[in-house]
């Protein structure tokens, strides 16, 4: 973990994405005091601010479960991991909202969800729960704007609440923002249900499933149906200046390129 800075440099980024812990098991040992001092001396040391640091939450945990005895054991996961957040100084915690599982009701959910984060946030300090929204792949709730802007509506502490746009989910659930139009419609759409002070974050892939197929599967920039000029319109983007953007696609290999490639983008509209 306390290698993630490092990782990063080596590739050429300027912020990252990173697991506080293994993401597919349940129990993981306790954040040592090496780790912590590693990470930050290494965060340091390479000037990564905690603005441009986006952890991940694990897979497993699911806020919004319609049973109690697993929401509660999903809630303890999360809370565990916006704790080992406040241990690193890091001030974003990246999560997907939650699943109905058919078993209640879209609205029920998204109440499990704040009721969930409303905890969580009193549990703890500084550290800002970060809400992805989704592809809408099976019941998971987060891929309409709306359950997004329901859920922050239901948390007290609005300040430390907050949303992350994954590009590769956002067109899959049917928002497209291929076309400079397009782009400029579902930021307007964004902005005024949900509230662009809310986004703090954007993971950048393009997408191998087709618009509105709701299948999430990544694909590298510019290889997939989204394709490179959405990308240029989003690094062109001023308002999304100051927070972290960052790739998950599928290839390691081509990262640094994939970050050349956004940042020469970037740099043609921001002299
Ligand atoms: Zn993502």
């Amino acid at each position: 973990m306390e290698n993630a800075p490092l990782n990063a440099v080596e590739i050429g980024a300027t912020a990252f994405a990173f697991f506080t812990r293994n993401q597919r098991q349940w129990h993981s040992k306790p954040l040592t005091t090496e780790n912590i001092d590693g990470f930050k001396r290494n965060c340091e040391d390479h000037g990564f601010s905690p603005e441009y640091i986006l952890p991940h939450d694990s897979y497993l945990i699911n806020l919004g479960h319609p049973e109690p005895e697993k929401r509660q054991k999903s809630f303890n996961a999360f809370l565990d991991e916006m704790q080992r957040c406040e241990q690193l100084g890091l001030k974003l915690l990246n999560f997907h909202p939650g699943s109905h599982l058919n078993q209640i009701s879209e609205e029920e959910c998204l109440t499990n969800i704040a009721n969930s984060l409303n905890h969580a946030l009193e549990m703890t300090n500084g550290v800002t729960a970060v809400i992805e929204n989704t592809a809408g792949q099976g019941t998971n709730l987060g891929f309409r704007f709306e359950h997004l802007a329901e859920i922050i509506d239901q948390v007290e502490d609005k300040s430390r609440v907050g949303v992350c746009i994954d590009t590769c989910h956002t067109f899959v659930a049917g928002y497209d923002f291929r076309m400079e139009m397009d782009y400029m419609l579902m930021m307007q759409r964004f902005d005024h249900i949900v509230g662009l002070q809310y986004l703090r974050g954007m993971h950048l892939n393009d997408a191998k499933k087709p618009f509105g197929s709701r299948v999430d599967r990544h694909e590298s920039l510019g290889k997939g149906h989204i394709g490179l000029d959405a990308f240029r319109l989003i690094m062109s983007d001023e308002r999304l200046n100051g927070i972290p953007l960052i790739l998950e696609t599928p290839n390691p290999d081509t990262w640094p390129e994939e970050i050349r490639l956004l940042k020469s983008f970037g740099m043609k509209s921001s002299p």
